[in-house]
């Protein structure tokens, strides 16, 4: 049984100067706890993929469900990681962690130490009244993983999370996630431009081609991280 379930989904932008097709019959599932890396050159679908699991953008045909409900306005099932750090510059490191929930209702003591542990688990429990600025960019990064944690979601989606970081951070920030999704046994869907990453950090890494998008391959990574 997969969570996510992504059946002959199609999709279609109209631009001014025509149609582009950025998806054409993509099939894909995903099993509760698995890491997914979808891995392709510029242009082939990957951020409109996940934009789509996350209810950030329709599709035109096909279907795509999570835990058998269909993927339709953002209800929070996903946690989103973009290739920018997107924290609020004026909320300290605490409260942009918190937002997803504070958005939502009213946050408790709870939710407070919920975050707490999640910044505590990324080495930023010294950081939580600071605000972005006073952190670097691997940092930030990091702080905004946490925040894609928050409310639990079923799925984490990072698209490119670390492609704008050098490459030492890039790396000590592949082995940090290798151990969120081991202790929080999230299921998660990374897309990335570097093949070490989507090997060392996934169970399965889809590849995909452009005009259209679409998957070329999947790829079982032999030597599972356990
Ligand atoms: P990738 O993330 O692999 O670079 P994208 O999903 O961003 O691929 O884009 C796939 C195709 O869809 C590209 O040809 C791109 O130009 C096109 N595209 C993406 N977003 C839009 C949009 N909002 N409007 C029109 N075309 C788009
Ligand atoms: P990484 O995010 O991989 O740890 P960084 O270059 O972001 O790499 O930071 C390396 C370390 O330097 C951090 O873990 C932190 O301990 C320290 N550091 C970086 N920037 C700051 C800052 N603005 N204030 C305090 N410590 C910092």
């Amino acid at each position: 049984m997969s969570l996510i379930e992504i059946s002959d989904l199609s999709k279609t932008y109209q631009t001014r100067t025509g149609d582009v097709t950025a998806l054409s019959h993509v099939d894909l599932g995903i099993a509760e706890g698995e890491f997914v890396s979808i891995l392709g050159p510029s242009g082939c679908g990957k951020t409109t993929l996940l934009r789509i699991l996350a209810g950030l953008e329709g599709h035109t045909a096909g279907t795509a469900t999570i835990a058998d409900v269909p993927i339709g306005a953002p209800r929070g099932e996903a946690g989103m990681v973009f290739q920018k750090a997107t924290l609020l510059p004026w909320l300290n490191i605490l409260d942009n962690v918190l937002l997803p929930l504070s958005l939502r209702r009213r946050v408790t003591g709870a939710d407070r130490t919920h975050a707490r542990t999640l910044l505590t688990m990324v080495g930023l429990e010294d950081f939580t009244t600071k605000h972005p600025h006073e952190l670097s960019g691997g940092m930030q990064q990091r702080a905004a993983i946490c925040r894609a944690l928050v409310h639990d979601p079923a799925v984490l989606l990072m698209d490119e999370p670390f492609g704008a970081l050098d490459a030492m951070t890039r790396d000590a920030l592949n082995v940090e996630v290798n151990r969120i999704w081991r202790e929080t046994g999230t299921t998660a869907v990374l897309i990335t431009h570097s093949i070490s990453e989507a090997v060392f950090l996934a169970e399965r890494v889809v590849v995909m081609t452009p005009r259209p998008g679409r998957i070329a391959e999947i790829i079982d990574i032999p030597f599972g991280k356990t």
